[in-house]
């Protein structure tokens, strides 16, 4: 089987794959072709990647040669005219946002393996992307509050006196929330958490949180793990929690999301009137709409002095690391895709393949995926 790596379009540094990955694909007896200069914003050479194994082509060459295209985001529509009925596409879909583009993809009869559907089961935790650009994302966001904020985060005592520590605030303590509890305590900053899963309150506090709970929160055993919209009551004493603990912050890490929904409003404008000046918000949740009212996406902004950073694209700032761990999670997940012989074989009888194949011979697949997109 051919596997093709794509260059990313757009401003996307990071790549599928790099060379150290493709030689330990390789391993799995598949053919490998790079599209020409696909790793240069990762700084990976056509070299390294010719060293690994893989014969570097054109784009052209790329869509006409291979069985399965590898690549982070989904390919732009303008390719998929030069893709051929059967084909595999695998990469990040986000569902969605991008509903007419799978259509598209179904009429054609390809089949697409959305990275961001993989079932968040124990068997295919070292093939979930999401965690892994979610470590980068909690680990950059607050690298990038402490070179925004006008504090310190650690504690000083110097001849100059003694400065105390910053305080941070982590809104939602999923995989990006609790990395950025642990770099947040590593810089020296006292750490306060708010989630509505209860189960997470010994991990926050393992980490060196302080969880802070709001009494009633609902959960539902029923979302595997996710948490669920709450009810009215219990958004506003939140909401005036959070904005108590706001005000006493120099940086909040927003990461509250609810899978498939709208992200929850936890930041209000008056909140973040009653923050100090020169404090910090980073909102990850900023492409599902932010946990800020003021958010925007993509945008930094300077609100009543507050600076409100709404990013969700770090992996992408981090492109070297961020693509070793896209490309050993993809290595992961072809490990059940490819037979001995180095064949692709979807066995749809496997709940992993089941959930993460979109579409597949004209038909919607994932359970999850009709759900999120109401497909009957
Ligand atoms: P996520 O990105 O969906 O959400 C981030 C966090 O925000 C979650 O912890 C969520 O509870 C929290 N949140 C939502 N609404 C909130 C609100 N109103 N106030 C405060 N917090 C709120 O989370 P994630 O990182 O994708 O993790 C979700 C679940 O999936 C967790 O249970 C995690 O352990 C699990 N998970 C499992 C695997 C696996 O087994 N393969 C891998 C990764 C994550």
């Amino acid at each position: 089987m051919v596997t093709g790596i794509l260059k990313e379009t757009g401003t996307e540094k990071r790549v599928a794959m790099l060379p150290g990955e493709v030689a330990a694909l390789k391993k799995l007896g598949v053919d490998i072709l790079t599209e020409s200069n696909a790793g240069e914003n990762a700084y990976a050479s056509n070299e390294e990647y010719k060293n690994a194994g893989a014969e570097i082509v054109s784009r052209k060459e790329l869509f006409e040669k291979s069985s399965l295209i590898i690549s982070v985001d989904h390919i732009p529509e303008s390719d998929l005219k030069n893709c051929r009925e059967g084909q595999v596409l695998c990469s990040m879909l986000n569902p969605a946002e991008n509903a007419e583009w799978l259509e598209k993809a179904r009429v054609q009869k390809l089949t697409v393996l959305a990275l961001d559907i993989i079932p968040r089961t124990t068997r295919a935790q070292s093939m979930d992307i999401l965690s892994s650009m979610a470590t980068v994302s909690g680990y950059k966001a607050v690298l990038h509050a402490a070179s925004l904020s006008p504090r310190f985060f650690p504690m000083f005592m110097s001849a100059a006196g003694t400065i105390k520590p910053s305080r941070v605030l982590i809104l939602g303590a999923g995989v990006a929330g609790l990395q950025a509890i642990a770099v947040a305590r590593k810089l020296g900053a006292v750490v306060e958490v708010f989630d509505v899963r209860s189960a997470v309150k010994e991990e926050v506090k393992s980490l060196g949180g302080k969880f802070i709970e709001v009494e009633g929160a609902k959960e539902d055993a029923a979302a595997g793990g996710y948490a669920v919209e709450q009810s009215e009551d219990f958004r506003k004493r939140q909401q005036d929690l959070i904005q108590q603990r706001a005000a006493a912050s120099d940086v909040v890490i927003a990461t509250a999301q609810i899978p498939g929904k709208k992200a929850p409003i936890l930041i209000l404008k008056d909140t973040v009137k009653r923050m100090k000046p020169g404090s910090v918000i980073i909102d990850l949740a900023a492409s599902t709409g932010g946990n800020c009212e003021l958010t925007e996406d993509g945008k930094v902004l300077v609100i009543d002095g507050v600076t409100i950073v709404g990013k969700s694209d770090y992996p992408s700032d981090m492109p070297s690391d961020a693509s070793k761990m896209f490309g050993s999670n993809i290595i992961n997940l072809m490990k059940i895709l490819v037979d001995k012989e180095g064949n692709l074989v979807l066995n749809m009888e496997d709940e992993i393949i089941n959930g993460t194949t979109a579409v597949y011979g004209g038909e919607y697949i994932s359970q999850r995926l009709k759900q999120l997109l109401n497909i009957k």
